[in-house]
């Protein structure tokens, strides 16, 4: 009866772990969520607000389908100012966050059997909206011992006449993995040899905690003309549900995504764009970014300290988003699967992690930390305790 192309498709585990989460909390289950892929802190009130005059004005019809020229304008000054890279507001094009932006391009990119360079461990969505448009993810391991951090290197034995995009997620979800800016630019030029586009996600950007943040656009105008930027409002400004992403393309793509975007989705929700444009221009908006960045620090190095006095578990320290992404080989193969060892700290310890195989990377756990810093003790002490009773 399904389509050939939505045969294999799978509902993403990240969401599928928050619904049960949510769900066992509701039956009055204690249970400590460490799946969430969205910050804890609430959309700043003056986004809001911002949002509800839009209403209240009734800007509540259709838009442009790339999105309200005020809102592309804003966003080629923050591209210019704080990436460094010049992308006009005609090659800007919001969509309904960043996972639609992704998936737009992929589509707009891709032919039949074309191949996609996706390092691993990958975001959960990348090979199902590649395979979606027709093309075909080419899986490059990444060294845990490197940090799980891309190097060109790692890419050249991947290449072949088919390969047509790089997929680059720097910081990584679910590593946290951040690629420094000099092997950025060896990766860059090797792409720009070998004619190989690159999307590259940048929803992490605020979130990194060790260097800076690097667009690889910025890298040349010949890195620039081969290369997508998509972002989104989701993480930066904890704007997960108002759906407000958007990508930046090199002519004559961005006609083609804006065209894309107006056959199917006609436009990001009108009101919700208005509430994007002033998280982009109210001077508030960055001491908020910068106090949830500093929290996440916080959280990250206490996650990393309890974590690391668990036997047997490795962890890689995290430079940036908000993951970490420990090797629990020891104990899923004692339970058989990373989904089982999942289910068992479920059952046993009352705390949820992705497993690692969601990811491309059997043997481990996503654990997020977006959550308290008690509840992050807590949980990763419910951990160490359920894990203790295997050995
Ligand atoms: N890209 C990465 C790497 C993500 O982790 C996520 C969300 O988890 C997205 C894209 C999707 O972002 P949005 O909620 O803006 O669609």
């Amino acid at each position: 009866m399904l389509s050939e192309r939505v045969k294999h498709i799978k509902p993403a585990p990240t969401l599928a772990l928050t619904a049960r989460v949510n769900q066992l909390k509701a039956q009055g289950v204690d249970i400590i969520g460490f799946g969430a892929g969205e910050p804890d802190f609430d959309t700043p009130d003056f986004i809001k607000e911002a949002c509800i005059k839009a209403l209240r004005e009734g800007k509540t019809k259709y838009t442009p389908s790339a999105g309200i020229l005020p809102l592309r304008e804003a966003l080629s000054e923050k591209l210019k100012k704080e990436n460094r890279v010049e992308y006009s507001p005609s090659q800007i094009v919001v969509t309904a966050g960043a996972k639609m932006a992704l998936y737009l391009v992929f589509l707009a990119v891709l032919n039949e059997g074309d191949e996609v360079l996706l390092p691993s461990p990958y975001w959960v969505s990348y090979p199902e909206q590649i395979q979606l448009c027709g093309g075909k993810p080419v899986v490059v391991p990444l060294s845990e011992d490197k940090g799980f951090v891309l190097t060109a290197e790692d890419l050249l034995p991947y290449i072949t006449e088919r390969t047509r995009m790089l997929v680059l997620n720097s910081p990584s979800n679910p590593t946290g993995a951040v690629v420094p800016p000099k092997e950025l630019e060896r990766i860059a030029q090797l792409c720009v040899e070998r004619r190989i586009f690159i999307v590259s996600d940048e929803c992490y950007e605020a979130f990194v905690y060790e260097g800076e943040f690097v667009s690889v656009a910025s890298l040349s105008p010949e890195v620039r003309d081969i290369t997508f930027t998509v972002n989104a409002f989701s993480k930066t400004f904890s704007m997960t549900g108002w759906r407000v992403g958007y990508v930046a393309s090199p002519e004559p793509f961005a006609r083609v995504i804006a065209d894309l975007n107006s056959q199917t989705l006609s436009n990001a929700t009108s009101f919700a764009q208005y509430g994007a444009l002033e998280a982009l221009t109210n001077p508030q908006a960055r001491s908020f970014v910068e106090k949830m960045k500093e929290t996440f620090r916080e959280r990250r190095n206490t996650a990393l300290r309890l974590l690391s006095q668990i036997p047997h578990v490795k962890v890689v320290k995290p430079s940036g988003a908000f993951y970490i992404f420990p090797n629990f080989r020891y104990y899923s193969s004692l339970l058989g699967s990373d989904l089982a060892l999942a289910d068992y700290l479920v059952e046993k310890g009352r705390v949820a992690c992705v497993p690692g195989s969601a990811f491309g990377a059997e043997g481990y756990l996503r654990l997020s930390y977006c959550l308290s810093s008690q509840e992050i003790e807590e949980g990763i002490g419910r951990i160490k305790e359920a894990l203790s009773q295997l050995l």
